[in-house]
C-alpha cells in the first residue's frame, strides 16, 4: 500500500482569492514546494482534493479547472515534485441545475474524493496526511480515516469553532509542518 499527502488547494497550494480559476490569479503559497519536497523524499504520493463549486455556480467551467490543474502540476514538476492527481468536486447542493446541483458524496466535508484516491492509488489512510484550511477539510479526512489531519489557520478557520475540531494538529503556517 501507499501513503499520501492529501492537499486542499485554495488557501494551501495557492492564495485563496475566492473562485480562482485562471493562471493569472494563481499564486503559490510560501513553503508549499518545500513541504511537498519533504513529503516526496519520504515516499508520499501527493494528491489534491478541492471543492470547486464555482463550476456549479456558473463562474467557470470544468475545462477551465482542468487546464489550471494541468498548469499547476507542470509548475510542481519544474520543482521535481510529482502530483499524482488533482480531484475536484464541481457540485453544489443549491446551484448548478441538472448537471451540477447535487447532494454529492465528493464535496468536502464528505469524503468521496479521498475515498476515490484511496481506491485508485491503494492508499493506507492510517499512514496518510491531510492538510486544509477549513474544518470541512479535516472532517472529510476524519470520515476517510486519515490519521493525521492538519488545519492551517486562515480567515475561514477563525469562523469555525475549533473547540471540537476534527484536526489532530492546528498550525499558523505550512512551515511548521514536519514529517
Ligand atoms: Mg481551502
Ligand atoms: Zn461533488
Amino acid at each position: 500500500m501507499n501513503k499520501a499527502l492529501l492537499l486542499d488547494r485554495d488557501g494551501i497550494i495557492n492564495h485563496d482569492l475566492a473562485y480562482v480559476h485562471k493562471v493569472a490569479d494563481f499564486s503559490f503559497t510560501d513553503h508549499i514546494f518545500s513541504l511537498c519536497q519533504q513529503a516526496k523524499a519520504l515516499d508520499y504520493f501527493i494528491i489534491v482534493v478541492t471543492n470547486q463549486a464555482g463550476i456549479a455556480r456558473g463562474l467557470y467551467t470544468e475545462q477551465a479547472v482542468r487546464e489550471l490543474h494541468q498548469w499547476m502540476i507542470a509548475e510542481f514538476k519544474k520543482a521535481d515534485i510529482d502530483i499524482q492527481k488533482a480531484y475536484y468536486c464541481p457540485h453544489h447542493p443549491e446551484h448548478g441545475g441538472l448537471q451540477y446541483q447535487h447532494n454529492c458524496l465528493c464535496r468536502k466535508p464528505m469524503p468521496g474524493m479521498l475515498l476515490q484516491a484511496k481506491r485508485e492509488f491503494d492508499l493506507d489512510m492510517s499512514q496518510s496526511v491531510m492538510i486544509g484550511d477549513r474544518e470541512s477539510d479535516v472532517k472529510a479526512a476524519l470520515a476517510a480515516k486519515v490519521n493525521r489531519r492538519i488545519l492551517v489557520k486562515s480567515d475561514y478557520t477563525q469562523a469555525d469553532n475549533l473547540d471540537d475540531t476534527a484536526a489532530t494538529e492546528i498550525v499558523e503556517c505550512l512551515s511548521e509542518i514536519k514529517f
